[in-house]
């Protein structure tokens, strides 16, 4: 297992800003036993915060978004940054997991930001596999736009598979829920904690080795379950993106932002 040596920790935390009550496990997993039984979905977004910097993970869902796909909006992700002491017009950074419109509303609250997204994820959204529905279901047009008008203007970094972000928290390219899905890993007081993204949707797709329904390559998300236990410190250190487990087995960041904002370190 590698170690960080005496490199300062990041505060971790989670933002959990919408949910979906109505979701099924039928929605959730390919030929699953019982797809009528209700199982909810929460959405998350993350930031990690250290000496090297405030790093937003990915930035939520837009509002309206929440409306047209039929979530219940819990709380808008910029706010919940403010809460935290961050203000979304001076970060400088942002890391974006993938470009599904669940992770990349509000970005325009980000005026100072440059964007880091995976080549293989921005070739993806502008290649052939998009004149199938099947495949830009959980993509929002608008949204790519505005990541290619960010590219233009010198504001978003496409990088390759592997890359450090900063000392501390890098990013690794998994694809499987999509080409280019990348999964964050970020060193904190207990050791190296790997946030999965939609690598892992829910803790047990990672404990029973099966593979969540939305899935560009069946085998790369499969796979994906050997890297991020490669690069967490245990199964432990691993956070799940849509689970509302997430918010079960993590603490509030503080007493007034219970099930709202959690920490992960
Ligand atoms: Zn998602």
């Amino acid at each position: 297992m590698p170690t960080a040596g005496a490199m300062p920790p990041y505060e971790l935390y989670a933002i959990r800003y919408a949910t979906n009550r109505k979701r099924t496990r039928g929605q959730n997993f390919i030929f699953e036993a019982q797809p009528e039984m209700l199982q909810p979905m929460d959405f998350y977004s993350w930031v990690a915060i250290g000496e090297a910097g405030t790093f937003v993970i990915d930035t939520g869902m837009a509002r309206a978004k929440a409306e047209k796909h039929g979530h219940d909006y819990l709380h808008c992700p910029i706010d919940s940054l403010r809460l935290l002491g961050v203000a979304p017009e001076q970060v400088e950074q942002v890391v974006i997991t993938h470009l599904h419109y669940d992770h990349i509303g509000n970005v325009s609250a980000f005026p100072k930001a440059r964007f880091e997204l995976q080549k293989a994820e921005m070739d993806f959204v502008v290649s052939p596999f998009m004149q199938k529905s099947w495949c830009r279901r959980a993509y929002e047009v608008d949204e790519i736009s505005h990541f290619v008008a960010l590219l233009h203007q010198d504001r978003l970094v496409l990088h390759g598979a592997d890359k450090q972000i900063a000392p501390g928290l890098s990013v690794h390219l998994v694809g499987g829920h999509c080409a280019g899905q990348e999964i964050v890993r970020v060193w904190t007081r207990r050791g190296w904690v790997v946030l999965a993204s939609d690598a892992l949707h829910y803790y047990e797709e990672l404990e029973r080795g099966v593979p969540f329904t939305v899935a560009f390559n069946v085998a790369e998300m499969l796979t994906a379950h050997d890297r991020m236990r490669e690069l967490a410190e245990s199964d432990a250190h691993i956070v799940v993106s849509h689970d509302p487990l997430v918010s079960e087995r993590y603490p509030a960041a503080r007493p007034d932002l219970a099930d709202h904002i959690l920490r992960l370190d």
